[in-house]
Protein backbone atom coordinates (compact mmCIF):
# COMPACT_ATOMS: atom_id res chain seq x y z
CA UNK A 1 0.00 0.00 0.00
CA UNK A 2 1.03 3.52 -0.81
CA UNK A 3 2.43 5.78 2.37
CA UNK A 4 -0.82 8.04 3.58
CA UNK A 5 0.51 11.88 2.95
CA UNK A 6 -0.57 14.19 5.84
CA UNK A 7 0.14 17.78 6.47
CA UNK A 8 0.42 19.44 9.87
CA UNK A 9 -0.68 22.98 9.90
CA UNK A 10 -0.11 24.90 12.76
CA UNK A 11 -1.68 27.96 13.91
CA UNK A 12 -0.52 28.14 17.79
CA UNK A 13 -2.33 27.74 21.15
CA UNK A 14 -1.47 26.29 24.27
CA UNK A 15 0.30 23.24 22.91
CA UNK A 16 3.32 25.28 21.32
CA UNK A 17 3.40 27.66 24.37
CA UNK A 18 6.55 28.24 26.68
CA UNK A 19 6.79 30.45 29.64
CA UNK A 20 8.31 33.75 28.91
CA UNK A 21 10.34 35.68 31.89
CA UNK A 22 7.37 36.79 33.42
CA UNK A 23 5.90 33.89 33.56
CA UNK A 24 3.02 34.01 31.48
CA UNK A 25 2.53 31.40 28.47
CA UNK A 26 3.45 32.93 25.23
CA UNK A 27 3.76 31.20 21.61
CA UNK A 28 7.51 29.15 21.18
CA UNK A 29 9.24 28.07 18.18
CA UNK A 30 10.34 24.79 19.62
CA UNK A 31 6.83 22.66 18.01
CA UNK A 32 8.00 21.50 13.85
CA UNK A 33 11.54 20.57 15.40
CA UNK A 34 9.95 18.76 17.74
CA UNK A 35 7.67 16.78 16.16
CA UNK A 36 9.95 16.45 13.43
CA UNK A 37 12.41 13.87 15.42
CA UNK A 38 9.51 12.62 18.17
CA UNK A 39 6.55 12.16 15.95
CA UNK A 40 6.93 11.98 12.58
CA UNK A 41 9.44 8.74 12.85
CA UNK A 42 5.95 6.84 14.78
CA UNK A 43 4.04 6.66 11.13
CA UNK A 44 4.87 5.07 8.32
CA UNK A 45 3.62 8.05 6.36
CA UNK A 46 4.42 10.76 4.46
CA UNK A 47 4.28 13.92 6.97
CA UNK A 48 4.82 17.40 6.21
CA UNK A 49 4.10 20.44 8.13
CA UNK A 50 3.96 24.08 7.98
CA UNK A 51 3.49 27.31 10.28
CA UNK A 52 0.48 29.56 8.86
CA UNK A 53 0.75 31.29 12.58
CA UNK A 54 1.99 30.94 16.16
CA UNK A 55 -0.67 32.57 17.94
CA UNK A 56 -2.84 32.62 20.75
CA UNK A 57 -6.51 31.36 19.22
CA UNK A 58 -8.28 33.94 21.01
CA UNK A 59 -6.50 36.38 18.96
CA UNK A 60 -8.10 34.91 16.09
CA UNK A 61 -10.96 36.01 13.64
CA UNK A 62 -12.51 35.35 10.61
CA UNK A 63 -9.87 35.99 8.48
CA UNK A 64 -7.73 33.33 10.10
CA UNK A 65 -10.51 31.40 9.54
CA UNK A 66 -10.19 31.88 5.85
CA UNK A 67 -6.78 31.77 5.95
CA UNK A 68 -6.72 28.10 7.21
CA UNK A 69 -9.62 27.11 5.04
CA UNK A 70 -7.28 28.54 1.73
CA UNK A 71 -4.95 26.62 2.93
CA UNK A 72 -6.03 23.60 2.81
CA UNK A 73 -7.65 24.21 -0.75
CA UNK A 74 -4.06 24.76 -1.82
CA UNK A 75 -3.00 21.55 -0.97
CA UNK A 76 -6.05 19.81 -1.16
CA UNK A 77 -4.68 17.51 -4.12
CA UNK A 78 -1.41 16.65 -2.57
CA UNK A 79 -2.53 15.19 0.65
CA UNK A 80 -4.85 12.56 2.01
CA UNK A 81 -5.75 14.45 4.90
CA UNK A 82 -4.98 17.46 7.37
CA UNK A 83 -4.62 18.29 11.20
CA UNK A 84 -4.66 21.34 12.47
CA UNK A 85 -2.92 22.74 15.49
CA UNK A 86 -5.42 25.22 17.05
CA UNK A 87 -5.50 26.69 20.42
CA UNK A 88 -9.03 25.43 22.69
CA UNK A 89 -10.19 28.82 23.19
CA UNK A 90 -11.76 29.28 19.75
CA UNK A 91 -11.02 25.93 18.35
CA UNK A 92 -14.69 25.13 18.18
CA UNK A 93 -15.68 28.50 16.05
CA UNK A 94 -12.79 27.60 13.64
CA UNK A 95 -13.92 24.01 13.16
CA UNK A 96 -16.91 25.46 12.68
CA UNK A 97 -15.77 27.58 10.30
CA UNK A 98 -14.11 25.43 8.17
CA UNK A 99 -17.13 22.82 7.90
CA UNK A 100 -18.52 25.31 6.24
CA UNK A 101 -15.90 26.75 3.84
CA UNK A 102 -14.60 23.32 2.95
CA UNK A 103 -17.75 22.27 0.74
CA UNK A 104 -18.18 18.36 -0.48
CA UNK A 105 -15.07 17.66 1.65
CA UNK A 106 -13.84 14.08 1.01
CA UNK A 107 -10.82 13.69 3.41
CA UNK A 108 -10.88 14.58 7.18
CA UNK A 109 -9.37 17.60 8.72
CA UNK A 110 -8.40 16.71 12.07
CA UNK A 111 -8.67 19.67 14.17
CA UNK A 112 -6.50 19.34 17.76
CA UNK A 113 -5.05 21.40 20.80
CA UNK A 114 -3.92 20.90 24.01
CA UNK A 115 -4.11 21.94 28.03
CA UNK A 116 -0.59 21.69 28.99
CA UNK A 117 2.72 22.63 26.51
CA UNK A 118 4.30 20.07 24.40
CA UNK A 119 7.40 20.50 26.53
CA UNK A 120 5.55 20.46 29.76
CA UNK A 121 6.16 16.69 31.22
CA UNK A 122 2.63 16.19 32.11
CA UNK A 123 1.42 17.62 28.71
CA UNK A 124 -1.81 16.16 26.78
CA UNK A 125 0.06 17.50 23.32
CA UNK A 126 2.16 14.79 22.55
CA UNK A 127 -1.03 12.09 22.80
CA UNK A 128 -3.33 14.17 21.66
CA UNK A 129 -1.24 15.18 18.02
CA UNK A 130 -0.45 10.95 17.71
CA UNK A 131 -4.31 10.58 17.98
CA UNK A 132 -4.71 13.21 15.64
CA UNK A 133 -2.65 11.71 13.05
CA UNK A 134 -3.75 8.48 13.34
CA UNK A 135 -7.41 9.57 12.75
CA UNK A 136 -6.19 11.50 9.89
CA UNK A 137 -4.29 8.30 8.67
CA UNK A 138 -6.42 5.70 9.33
CA UNK A 139 -9.91 6.60 9.50
CA UNK A 140 -12.79 6.98 6.78
CA UNK A 141 -13.89 10.62 7.76
CA UNK A 142 -14.95 13.35 5.33
CA UNK A 143 -15.51 16.25 7.46
CA UNK A 144 -13.91 18.44 9.73
CA UNK A 145 -13.24 16.91 13.46
CA UNK A 146 -11.76 18.22 16.63
CA UNK A 147 -10.20 15.35 18.64
CA UNK A 148 -9.06 15.96 22.54
CA UNK A 149 -8.16 13.35 25.11
CA UNK A 150 -9.05 10.37 22.85
CA UNK A 151 -12.21 11.06 21.37
CA UNK A 152 -13.38 12.46 17.59
CA UNK A 153 -16.13 15.17 17.30
CA UNK A 154 -17.64 16.69 15.12
CA UNK A 155 -16.15 19.81 14.15
CA UNK A 156 -19.33 21.84 14.31
CA UNK A 157 -21.26 20.17 17.20
CA UNK A 158 -17.84 20.44 19.44
CA UNK A 159 -17.64 22.64 22.73
CA UNK A 160 -15.11 23.85 24.61
CA UNK A 161 -16.29 22.66 28.43
CA UNK A 162 -13.15 22.59 30.70
CA UNK A 163 -10.33 25.17 31.20
CA UNK A 164 -8.59 22.55 33.75
CA UNK A 165 -9.59 19.14 32.90
CA UNK A 166 -7.27 17.19 29.48
CA UNK A 167 -11.23 16.25 28.61
CA UNK A 168 -12.10 19.42 27.60
CA UNK A 169 -14.33 19.25 24.87
CA UNK A 170 -17.59 17.37 23.85
CA UNK A 171 -20.31 18.05 21.65
CA UNK A 172 -23.63 17.80 23.78
CA UNK A 173 -26.61 17.06 20.95
CA UNK A 174 -24.40 14.86 19.14
CA UNK A 175 -22.42 11.46 19.72
CA UNK A 176 -18.63 11.57 19.46
CA UNK A 177 -17.45 10.33 16.29
CA UNK A 178 -14.41 7.80 17.08
CA UNK A 179 -13.18 6.52 20.44
CA UNK A 180 -9.46 5.48 20.82
CA UNK A 181 -8.57 3.39 23.42
CA UNK A 182 -6.47 0.47 23.06
CA UNK A 183 -7.45 0.36 19.42
CA UNK A 184 -9.82 3.06 17.42
CA UNK A 185 -13.21 2.36 18.02
CA UNK A 186 -15.21 4.29 14.94
CA UNK A 187 -18.89 4.81 14.97
CA UNK A 188 -19.25 5.07 11.10
CA UNK A 189 -23.20 5.50 11.13
CA UNK A 190 -22.44 8.83 12.96
CA UNK A 191 -19.90 10.35 10.11
CA UNK A 192 -20.82 12.14 6.95
CA UNK A 193 -21.25 10.36 3.95
CA UNK A 194 -18.99 10.62 1.00
CA UNK A 195 -19.80 13.86 -1.10
CA UNK A 196 -20.77 13.16 -4.43
CA UNK A 197 -19.49 16.60 -5.67
CA UNK A 198 -16.19 17.85 -6.29
CA UNK A 199 -14.57 19.39 -3.56
CA UNK A 200 -14.50 23.36 -3.23
CA UNK A 201 -14.10 26.52 -1.26
CA UNK A 202 -16.17 28.83 -0.39
CA UNK A 203 -14.67 31.90 2.01
CA UNK A 204 -17.34 34.05 2.08
CA UNK A 205 -18.68 35.73 4.90
CA UNK A 206 -20.12 38.66 6.80
CA UNK A 207 -18.62 39.75 10.40
CA UNK A 208 -21.26 42.38 11.47
CA UNK A 209 -22.99 39.77 14.05
CA UNK A 210 -23.67 40.13 17.07
CA UNK A 211 -24.37 37.45 20.12
CA UNK A 212 -27.02 38.81 23.00
CA UNK A 213 -27.47 36.78 25.75
CA UNK A 214 -30.90 37.27 27.45
CA UNK A 215 -30.23 38.29 31.37
CA UNK A 216 -33.26 39.40 33.78
CA UNK A 217 -33.29 43.01 32.98
CA UNK A 218 -31.15 43.02 29.46
CA UNK A 219 -31.49 46.50 28.31
CA UNK A 220 -32.10 45.93 24.29
CA UNK A 221 -31.93 49.78 23.18
CA UNK A 222 -27.92 49.46 22.30
CA UNK A 223 -28.57 46.74 20.21
CA UNK A 224 -31.44 48.93 18.93
CA UNK A 225 -29.04 51.95 18.00
CA UNK A 226 -26.20 49.04 16.31
CA UNK A 227 -29.05 47.91 13.84
CA UNK A 228 -30.28 50.81 13.32
CA UNK A 229 -27.10 52.53 12.20
CA UNK A 230 -25.97 49.42 10.35
CA UNK A 231 -23.26 48.51 12.18
CA UNK A 232 -25.25 44.78 12.89
CA UNK A 233 -25.98 42.77 10.18
CA UNK A 234 -27.24 39.41 11.82
CA UNK A 235 -27.94 38.53 15.81
CA UNK A 236 -28.16 35.52 17.44
CA UNK A 237 -29.85 35.16 20.62
CA UNK A 238 -28.53 33.31 23.43
CA UNK A 239 -31.72 32.56 25.03
CA UNK A 240 -33.18 30.64 28.12
CA UNK A 241 -33.75 26.83 28.29
CA UNK A 242 -35.73 25.89 24.89
CA UNK A 243 -35.80 29.36 23.10
CA UNK A 244 -37.57 31.19 25.86
CA UNK A 245 -37.49 34.93 25.42
CA UNK A 246 -39.14 38.24 27.32
CA UNK A 247 -41.87 38.58 24.72
CA UNK A 248 -43.89 41.04 26.75
CA UNK A 249 -40.70 43.25 26.90
CA UNK A 250 -41.32 46.58 25.15
CA UNK A 251 -37.59 47.03 24.08
CA UNK A 252 -37.58 43.51 22.58
CA UNK A 253 -40.11 43.82 20.44
CA UNK A 254 -38.46 47.47 19.29
CA UNK A 255 -35.38 45.25 18.71
CA UNK A 256 -37.50 42.74 16.62
CA UNK A 257 -39.14 45.81 14.77
CA UNK A 258 -35.85 47.58 13.78
CA UNK A 259 -34.56 44.04 12.84
CA UNK A 260 -37.60 43.22 10.46
CA UNK A 261 -37.18 46.58 8.61
CA UNK A 262 -33.81 46.72 8.28
CA UNK A 263 -33.16 43.14 6.83
CA UNK A 264 -31.58 41.74 10.00
CA UNK A 265 -31.88 37.93 10.63
CA UNK A 266 -32.79 36.72 14.38
CA UNK A 267 -31.23 33.47 14.95
CA UNK A 268 -32.25 31.76 18.21
CA UNK A 269 -29.80 29.44 20.32
CA UNK A 270 -30.00 28.66 23.88
CA UNK A 271 -28.11 28.92 26.70
CA UNK A 272 -28.42 25.86 27.89
CA UNK A 273 -26.30 23.41 25.33
CA UNK A 274 -27.73 20.22 25.84
CA UNK A 275 -31.07 19.95 23.96
CA UNK A 276 -32.52 22.09 21.32
CA UNK A 277 -34.69 25.54 20.91
CA UNK A 278 -38.21 24.84 20.65
CA UNK A 279 -40.56 28.41 19.77
CA UNK A 280 -43.59 27.09 19.94
CA UNK A 281 -43.39 25.73 23.63
CA UNK A 282 -44.12 28.34 25.75
CA UNK A 283 -46.39 30.58 25.27
CA UNK A 284 -43.24 33.64 26.30
CA UNK A 285 -41.56 32.52 22.73
CA UNK A 286 -44.99 33.62 20.60
CA UNK A 287 -43.34 36.61 19.29
CA UNK A 288 -40.22 34.82 17.74
CA UNK A 289 -42.16 33.11 15.55
CA UNK A 290 -44.25 36.56 15.11
CA UNK A 291 -41.32 38.57 13.79
CA UNK A 292 -39.48 35.62 12.08
CA UNK A 293 -37.04 34.24 14.23
CA UNK A 294 -34.77 31.61 13.25
CA UNK A 295 -34.56 28.63 15.61
CA UNK A 296 -31.43 27.07 15.95
CA UNK A 297 -32.74 23.81 16.73
CA UNK A 298 -30.11 21.83 18.10
CA UNK A 299 -26.89 23.57 17.03
CA UNK A 300 -24.07 25.31 19.31
CA UNK A 301 -23.48 28.94 20.12
CA UNK A 302 -20.34 28.55 18.06
CA UNK A 303 -21.76 27.15 14.94
CA UNK A 304 -24.68 29.32 15.00
CA UNK A 305 -22.72 32.23 15.10
CA UNK A 306 -20.43 31.12 12.17
CA UNK A 307 -22.90 30.19 10.64
CA UNK A 308 -24.99 33.18 10.18
CA UNK A 309 -21.60 34.94 9.26
CA UNK A 310 -21.56 32.59 6.60
CA UNK A 311 -25.50 33.13 5.33
CA UNK A 312 -24.57 36.97 5.26
CA UNK A 313 -21.76 36.18 3.00
CA UNK A 314 -23.12 34.11 0.71
CA UNK A 315 -26.80 35.73 0.54
CA UNK A 316 -28.66 38.92 0.32
CA UNK A 317 -32.04 38.13 0.09
CA UNK A 318 -33.39 37.19 3.82
CA UNK A 319 -35.62 34.63 2.81
CA UNK A 320 -32.23 32.84 1.66
CA UNK A 321 -30.57 33.87 4.51
CA UNK A 322 -33.19 31.81 6.55
CA UNK A 323 -33.49 28.69 4.18
CA UNK A 324 -29.62 28.43 5.02
CA UNK A 325 -29.50 29.11 8.75
CA UNK A 326 -32.27 26.11 8.79
CA UNK A 327 -30.71 23.71 5.99
CA UNK A 328 -28.31 20.84 7.88
CA UNK A 329 -25.33 21.85 5.71
CA UNK A 330 -22.00 19.90 7.12
CA UNK A 331 -23.51 18.02 10.29
CA UNK A 332 -24.03 20.95 12.79
CA UNK A 333 -27.88 20.60 13.31
CA UNK A 334 -30.55 17.57 12.91
CA UNK A 335 -32.46 17.30 9.25
CA UNK A 336 -35.20 18.17 10.30
CA UNK A 337 -36.17 22.25 11.55
CA UNK A 338 -38.75 21.57 14.23
CA UNK A 339 -39.64 25.38 15.03
N1 LIG B 1 -5.28 30.52 25.13
C1 LIG B 1 -4.95 29.28 24.49
C2 LIG B 1 -5.43 29.36 23.05
O1 LIG B 1 -6.58 29.20 22.79
C3 LIG B 1 -5.57 28.15 25.20
C4 LIG B 1 -5.20 26.77 24.69
O2 LIG B 1 -4.68 26.60 23.61
O3 LIG B 1 -5.48 25.80 25.41
O4 LIG B 1 -4.63 29.58 22.18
Amino acid sequence: MTQKKILIIHTGGTFVMESNEKGLLTPGNYALEYISERIKPLFDAEIAQEQLFNLDSSLFRPSHWVKIAEHIAKNYDLYDGFVVIHGTDTMAYTASALSFMLKNLGKPVVMTGAQLPLIDRRSDAFMNLVDAMEVAINSDLNEVVLLFNHTVFRGNRAKKKDAWDFDAFYSPNYNALIKLGIGMESKKHRFLPKPAEKFEIDTRLMEQVVIIPFFPGIDFSTFSVMVRNKKVRGIVIEAYGSGNIPSDNPGLEELFKDAAENCVPIAVCSQSPIGKVNLRLYDVASKAEFYGLISAVDMTREATLVKMMVALGRYSDINEIKKFMMKNCAGEKENENVG
